[in-house]
């Protein structure tokens, strides 16, 4: 009976106060999962010799969004404007992706997690596109996430422009920060009209392999194109 797929969703670390304190995941993940045929669960970040159990009872792996990348990890000091990092979960993705990538898992990587996925690989973030980017069009959208906000132009023949069947889309846009030098074995598959790269896929990895800069978790409850991404991920899960 037990033939859905199972999507581990990577959680952030909230600490409310001294009483309330743990794994946060919006529940626009959940329901995009659940909605096309995913068990989803959620994976909070623990001791790294935990990664492997975990990612074997998983399908396929969601990194989602949340925190800033402690610059640290792509060999830089501390923008004035870097946010909140919470550089264990960083520690523990990383590992965590290594791990899936090792087992041979589909992977899609949202937001942060488009970040983690060029850091983990080798590349480098705009800590602050308003201060960094000259001309930069505004990527910290103030309508609500499940409005779009941007154009972004789709790769031919790239998986993004593959699943979606269009060369221009229109995406919600909730981040400050974004790829700056591309990792080896990425290539950009979506960028917005100021240069900013909006999607990447990896270069030779057999399995499914996504990462876009957007929120489609937000959007896919009303925009069946939007939808497409996790019907397609969770098609792939297995
Ligand atoms: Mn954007």
């Amino acid at each position: 009976m037990a033939n859905k797929p199972v999507i581990g969703i990577t959680g952030a670390y909230v600490f409310h106060n001294k009483f309330m304190e743990g794994t946060y995941v919006h529940h626009d993940y959940q329901k995009a999962i659940a909605a096309n045929g995913g068990i989803p669960i959620i994976l909070p970040f623990l001791e790294e010799n935990l990664a492997e159990e975990m990612i074997e009872r998983c399908d396929a792996i969601l990194f989602s969004g949340g925190e800033d990348i402690d610059p640290s990890f792509y060999g830089q000091d501390p923008h004035q404007k870097l946010a909140e990092t919470t550089p264990l979960r960083d520690k523990w993705e990383i590992v965590l992706l290594e791990k899936a990538m090792k087992k041979k898992k589909s992977i899609l990587a949202i937001c942060r997690g488009v970040q983690l996925l060029n850091v983990a690989l080798g590349g480098s973030l705009i800590q602050d596109i308003p201060s960094d980017v000259k001309g930069s069009i505004k990527h910290s959208q103030t309508v609500n996430r499940s409005w779009d906000s941007h154009w972004v132009a789709l790769e031919k023949g790239s998986k993004i422009e593959t699943i979606l069947q269009a060369k221009k889309i229109r995406v919600n846009s909730l981040h400050h920060q974004a790829i700056d030098r591309l990792a080896a074995s990425l290539k950009v598959t979506a960028t917005s009209n100021d240069g900013i790269i909006e999607a990447v896929e990896h270069a030779y990895y057999g399995p499914f392999l996504l990462g876009v800069q957007w929120h489609p978790e937000s959007m896919a409850a009303t925009d069946e194109i939007m939808n497409r991404i996790f019907a397609e991920f969770i098609k792939n899960a297995k």
